[in-house]
């Protein structure tokens, strides 16, 4: 009889925060194992990654790519540890891998690597051992075997990685039970929604959404995985399943925002406009998001992670105009922006949905400074201070309950 196929549960941070959370994560993955082979991919503990970031950049901001990674890894490596021992005590064999040890190659972009071949043949040896296989997320090596990291959030992106290298299906477990038509810390109607379509799915994670890694969803896609995301409580039983082509109707679906948002203007000089594409280029790595082109110059805004000002992006232009030996034109950078997306299909052949969003802003005294639209998303740059507000707005607009029919 052939044996069942794999699964790969993902624990994120908030489930393995301590060890009670750990502790009840291996006995989830021991019942689990009890029926199929189990592959295991977690977060660091809690806060593990922030506290890491803080104590390097208080030696040294920013901090040298290689060494963040080597650093930021290790937070992975714990949980992974401590889950492997949770499971031992309850009798079980389990083994802690690396994301090198595991077969994760990626490309040599520091924080933000993009994966680009799994050898998995030590975690199916392991499997064939019998062992229960924990994997530490969100890391990889590069070519020139240096340890990498996927980018904050990206253990979801090892998880759907390892599911199609395994041919598993992959499980994200999380501290909310699904993906919700907006954030419900900050929304307490919103909805839990049944099932996204990748295209949907992956514009609400690049909108801000950070109940998964937009790389996640774009590997999935590409290999045609289902993604089950859960709550890490066995008796929440909801889920979001995303996947291809669900059941769905036009419209918008979900509310989410970005709140650290930067906007450069670069006036380029008569003359300067083929240096564009480098301009486009030295911007990439810091999370461009949009650029506008024009005869005067190009605008584009810059969606910061980790940041909330825009030194870093003005630092990197200035050195790259220096390297050029002349003078690009005038570059201005406005800080304190947000932006507010709504998320759904068909929206780029709405005009309605954009008027009523304008309304529902507008009846906020929300002022939109700049609007985009493309098929998934209605997008609108306010200021950080009324993030907030037009979350709430629009998502009364477009997806408050409807009372039951009497
Ligand atoms: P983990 O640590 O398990 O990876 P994350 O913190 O990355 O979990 O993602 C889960 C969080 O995402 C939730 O606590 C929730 O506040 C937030 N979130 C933001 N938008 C949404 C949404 N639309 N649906 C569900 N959760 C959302
Ligand atoms: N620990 C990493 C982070 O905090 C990766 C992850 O949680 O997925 O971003
Ligand atoms: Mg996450």
């Amino acid at each position: 009889m052939s044996s069942p196929a794999p699964v790969v549960m993902k624990f994120g941070g908030s489930s393995v925060a301590d060890l009670e959370r750990i502790r009840h994560c291996a006995r989830r993955v021991v019942e689990r194992a009890a029926v199929q082979p189990v592959v295991v991919v977690v977060s660091a503990m809690g806060q593990t990654t922030n506290q890491l970031l803080a104590m390097a950049r208080a030696l040294i901001d920013p901090p040298p790519a290689r060494e963040l990674d080597m650093l930021l890894s290790t937070g992975e490596r714990g949980s992974m540890t401590l889950l492997a021992l949770a499971i031992t005590a309850l009798g079980r064999q389990a083994i802690s891998l690396t994301g090198s040890q595991c077969g994760i190659i990626t490309d040599h972009q520091h924080g933000r690597a993009r994966i680009v071949e799994v050898r998995p043949f030590r975690v199916l040896d392991e499997l064939a051992a019998g062992n229960i296989v924990i994997i530490g997320g969100f890391q990889g090596v590069s070519y020139k075997r240096d340890v990498t990291t996927l980018g904050r959030g990206g253990s979801d992106t090892t998880a759907v990685a390892l599911a199609a290298a395994l041919d598993a299906d992959c499980e994200i477990y999380s501290d909310v039970d699904g993906v919700y038509s907006a954030d419900p810390r900050e929304v307490p109607d919103a909805e839990r929604l049944d099932s996204l379509s990748y295209g949907e799915m992956q514009a609400l994670a690049r909108a801000g959404a950070k109940v998964l890694h937009s790389q996640a969803v774009l590997l999935a896609e590409e290999r045609g995985i289902a993604i089950y995301a859960r709550h890490s409580r066995p008796d929440v039983t909801g889920e979001t399943i995303i996947r291809k082509n669900p059941p769905t109707r036009p419209g918008v679906r979900a509310v989410a925002s970005d709140g650290s948002i930067v906007t450069i203007r670069l006036s380029l000089r008569a003359g300067s406009s083929r240096h564009v594409p480098e301009v486009i280029r030295e911007f990439a790595p810091l999370g461009l998001r949009y650029l506008r082109i024009d005869e005067h110059g190009a605008t584009g805004f810059l969606s910061l992670a980790q940041r909330t000002d825009g030194s870093e992006a003005l630092a990197r232009l200035g050195a790259f105009t220096r390297s050029l030996g002349r003078d690009l034109g005038g570059i201005e950078c406005i800080e304190g922006l947000a932006l507010v997306s709504c998320i759904g299909s068909g929206l780029e052949e709405n005009p309605e949905a954009m008027a009523r969003a304008y309304e529902s802003l507008h009846a906020e005294g929300i002022s939109v400074r700049e609007a985009h639209t493309d098929s998934h998303s209605l997008a609108f740059l306010v200021a950080c201070e009324q993030r907030a507000r037009a979350v709430q707005a629009l998502h009364a607009t477009f997806l408050a309950r409807r009372p039951a029919p009497r």
